[in-house]
């Protein structure tokens, strides 16, 4: 969402300082279609590659030119079709899966971010992996600084914009931002326009909450506010990951297999 914006409203200004790196739905597409297929022995236009997303702006991401290429003369994209979480859901319900009654499945480790144990590595929360792992990068790699445990970033106007400071010898040497929501992004943008913006880096995300709170994400329960959901929600990522993860990637396992026949039905 963030990107359309920048693209169609905000221009050159703001354009030079966007980070070239892929969104991860196209870096997982890239991976697919090709290393994977590599491994597989299988051609990129073999695979139908589907993903899951939480948002409708994702499906018109993974039609841009930019990912799209060509292989023996025919077209190849890296996304072949993305559903949002809320379609999933209506998918099951319309073929009545009832995941109570089915036999539990292996987990699927053609590529997977989870190990023997069932631990999830990465970062935990909802968003912000990209911020994280850039400054814990960025510490230990210009400043030498192993940053342990999680990182402190400090609430400034709302909990959508947060900062969090590195100090080496009482000065601050690298400050980045996490801003969500077009309210907080209006602030920054300003600031980068006057050339008084303070942050090395800022992981922007169109949605208040982030990706949790996305336009294709399955709706609150009946008597439940989009706000408990979001908080609930935010409560399962922060969790240990190993056991909710788990029930989680149980869940998701068998809505992976569901896309796993989607996926192989051209065979
Ligand atoms: S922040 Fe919102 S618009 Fe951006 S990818 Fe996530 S759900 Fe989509």
């Amino acid at each position: 969402g963030w990107i359309c914006y920048a693209e169609k409203t905000l221009g050159s200004y703001i354009l030079p300082y966007i980070s070239s790196v892929k969104s991860p739905q196209q870096v997982i597409g890239a991976a697919i279609k090709h290393h994977m297929v590599e491994k597989l022995g299988l051609k990129p236009y073999d695979v139908y590659h589907v993903t899951v997303m939480p948002c409708y702006d994702k499906k018109l991401e993974a039609v841009r030119g930019d990912f799209v290429f060509s292989v023996e003369e025919k077209e190849v994209t890296e996304v072949d079709s993305v559903l949002t979480t809320g379609e999933v859901l209506d998918l099951i319900q319309s073929k009545s899966v009832d995941f109570k009654t089915m036999e539990e499945s292996p987990l699927d480790r053609l590529l997977t971010n989870v190990d023997d144990d069932g631990h999830l590595y990465g970062v935990s929360g909802g968003s912000g992996g990209y911020a994280e792992a850039i400054f814990r990068y960025a510490a230990r790699v210009l400043f030498n600084r192993e940053i342990e445990g999680p990182l402190d970033f400090k609430v400034l106007r709302n909990s959508d914009f947060r900062e969090v400071t590195l100090e080496v010898e009482g000065r601050p040497v690298l400050k980045f931002a996490l801003c969500y929501g077009f309210r907080n992004l209006q602030n920054i943008v300003r600031k980068v326009k006057m050339g008084k913006c303070e942050y090395q880096f800022i992981e922007v995300m169109a949605c208040p909450s982030g990706c949790l709170n996305g336009g294709g994400q399955i709706k609150p329960a009946k008597g439940q506010s989009p706000k408990d959901l979001i908080q609930q929600l935010e409560g399962v990522y922060m969790q240990d990951v190993s056991s909710s993860m788990l029930t989680t990637f149980h869940v998701g396992c068998r809505a992976l297999l569901l896309f796993a026949i989607l996926i192989l039905y051209p065979y």
